[in-house]
């Protein structure tokens, strides 16, 4: 039987599924024990070496490994290991290849040999203290923030010394030349509760032994236990990255801040090399019987979640970070290529050790070639994922226009005819998605057009002004709907991604520092400063009324109530009696007759925030582009 199809077979998972906890280097300061899953070689051997780098020369002390039960094979080697570089070498009929170790903690520059790690070493002062500072919230109550670490400090304007590394994430008081806080400050003052980081774990196109400026968001994983290298102030040395990433954490959780990661467990870099595929020929994959590898991701290939050997991987590697790295979230890429029961047992597992930990994806519905018969982590299987959330495009695409079409206008340029269904979004219930903690409403990502790029593409008609002011009606939308608001970092400061030739660059993965660099000294101007503090504005607004963050579907139908009988486009919800939203994208202004009591205005075109900005009874006229927010006296 050919290998790709034995593999989903219940006759080799019975024979070689092995459920132990040692595989990797199981360090102890008098030796350290070896555990790989290699069935169906002939030898394995370990090798180590005393450097991490493959260019250096060097002839490895190679240790036989014993095979022993379901396919796992282990040595163990005498004397303290730790910073020990390692590989293994798997011999099947008769060719052998040489290897990084799946289960590798550290690695040395490029992540091409693994090594042995004395992880307590690795903790900063006071890690055994540290602990995320969202615990015992809600998930509703978050804001997310979506960060790529080099963003963040590249450009000149932050004044940020380490640029475009982890430490560079966590400097503080650092601001540009007229004195605008950037960077930890800025995102503090803003007041998210979390940050996303796109990938932190060791991706392979960014190359770490090359110090010229080099760009990449980072969706190729190579390691998926290991940070990566290009952001550590010493790629060569497998500790420093460990230490580093953990100082960031700490620092974060110090400052009030959760911290999320994006894990790409839906395909690798490079199906052929990755390590797992080469021990055990094409087992991380999906491949079919003629060899064929599945493409849903769009990548080159798919993993095959469903092979018990991989979901354990996937299970133990989610478990390793929340416990080792203290990540407080997980945002999985291409999660509708991963099955059911792999993300209920990573959730049900790390929930185990930790219960304040979050967990969402983008599930959408990829073409993939399953190797068995199981439900995939799509959208309208959200019910079968209780714990688990599902970023929102019907709000995204409603908002501001398709992403699929550059143009397509959404509801705040004008499109016509939404009312119903932005008053859904607002609501926060969708036929796929009954249950507001599984919501994540986004309008922009780091995928597709920038908020700003994208409002101008679709309303070109629009003066600069109006388009500022759509992207404000945006942000209020998400920022108010019921579920948990996730942004782009950047977006409350009207960020853009221009080409040289002033174009707008809708998929910047790989594009330059200029192109995706967060330019800080913007916000030394008005229109940027302004839309700011109007995003801090909305978000300290979300927080100081839990009515916009319920948990539940049963809550939301009680307390949630459209407003009827208003102009056409102009949408307006009542929230459990005190809370009015009124949203109008129209270019003239409107009436909004007020249910009985005196209501506060405290959002409106120009500020938003908890503060009183005006007193209204019975009638209230709502500017052209804006949205209101009315909070009825007690
Ligand atoms: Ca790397």
């Amino acid at each position: 039987m050919n290998e790709n199809v034995l593999y989903a077979t219940k006759k080799f998972e019975d024979a070689y599924t092995y459920l132990g906890k040692d595989l990797g280097a199981d360090y102890k300061k008098g030796q350290t024990g070896f555990c790989v899953w290699a069935p169906m070689a002939d030898r394995v051997e370990v090798a180590l070496y005393q450097s991490g780098d493959v260019q250096k020369e060097e002839e490895p002390k190679i240790y036989p490994m014993q095979e022993k039960e379901q396919g796992v094979w282990r040595t163990a080697v005498t004397g303290d290991l730790d910073g020990v570089y390692y590989t293994y070498r798997v011999t099947r009929e008769k060719a052998t290849i040489e290897t990084c170790d799946p289960y590798a903690r550290a690695v040395g520059v490029n992540g091409q040999r693994a090594m042995v790690v004395d992880l307590k070493s690795t903790d900063p002062d006071g890690w055994e203290k540290d602990h995320n500072p969202q615990a015992g919230k809600r998930i509703t109550d978050s804001v997310i923030y979506e960060l790529h670490v080099r963003d963040l400090s590249i450009d000149k304007s932050s004044g940020i010394q380490q640029k475009g590394k982890f430490l560079g994430v966590i400097e503080k008081g650092t601001k540009t030349e007229k004195g605008i806080a950037t960077g930890l400050d800025h995102i503090k003052d803003l007041g998210v509760t979390h940050i996303q980081f796109l990938p932190l774990y060791d991706y392979g196109s960014v190359d770490e032994a090359d110090q010229s400026p080099q760009y990449n968001w980072g969706y190729d994983p190579v390691n998926y236990n290991v940070p990566e290298g290009s952001y550590a102030s010493d790629p060569y040395d497998g500790k420093v990255r460990i230490l580093e990433m953990k100082q960031m954490v700490q620092q974060l959780h110090k400052e009030g801040i959760g911290v999320i990661m994006d894990v790409v467990y839906n395909h690798v870099y490079d199906a052929g090399k990755f390590c797992m595929n080469q021990i055990v020929p094409g087992y991380f994959s999906r491949i079919d019987a003629k060899g064929v590898y599945s493409n849903g991701s769009g990548c080159g290939n798919d993993t095959a979640s469903e092979h018990s050997m991989v979901r354990k991987y996937i299970v133990d590697s989610v478990v390793y970070w929340a416990k080792e790295y203290h990540i407080d979230g997980f945002r999985f890429d291409l999660v509708g290529l991963l099955d059911v029961e792999t993300i209920n047992e990573i959730v049900r597992e790390v929930k185990k050790v930790r219960s304040d930990v979050l967990f969402y994806g983008e599930g959408w519905n990829l073409d993939t070639k399953k190797t068995k018969e199981v439900d995939l982590a799509v959208q309208y299987n959200s019910e079968k994922t209780p714990g688990f959330g599902y970023f929102n495009d019907t709000i995204r695409d409603c908002v501001k226009g398709s992403v699929f079409e550059a143009t397509e206008r959404g509801y705040v340029e004008g499109q016509q005819g939404q009312e119903w269904k932005i008053t859904q979004c607002v609501s926060g219930i969708f036929e796929w998605c009954k249950d507001p903690k599984q919501n994540i409403n986004y309008v922009s990502c780091h995928d597709n057009y920038t908020m700003m790029d994208k409002i101008t593409l679709a309303a070109p008609e629009a003066s600069r002004q109006e388009q500022i002011e759509m992207n404000r009606l945006a942000a209020a939308i998400y920022l108010l709907a019921q579920g948990v608001p996730l942004m782009q970092a950047g977006e409350e400061m009207l960020r853009s991604k221009k080409d040289k030739d002033n174009s707008f660059v809708e998929n910047s993965y790989k594009s330059s520092d200029q192109v995706n660099a967060i330019r800080w000294d913007l916000l030394e101007q008005e229109e940027y400063q302004q839309t700011y503090a109007y995003y801090k504005g909305l978000i300290g607004f979300r927080k100081a009324y839990p009515q916009l963050r319920y948990t539940t579907r049963e809550e939301i139908m009680q307390n949630v109530q459209a407003l009827l009988g208003l102009e056409k486009n102009v949408t307006g919800l009542r929230i459990a009696e005190d809370i009015l939203l009124i949203f109008n994208p129209n270019h003239m202004a409107t009436k909004i007759s007020l249910p009985k009591g005196k209501w506060q205005v405290q959002i409106s075109k120009e500020k938003a925030g908890t503060e009183c900005l005006k007193q209204a009874e019975e009638e209230i006229e709502v500017a052209p582009i804006s949205a209101m927010a009315l909070v009825r006296e007690k």
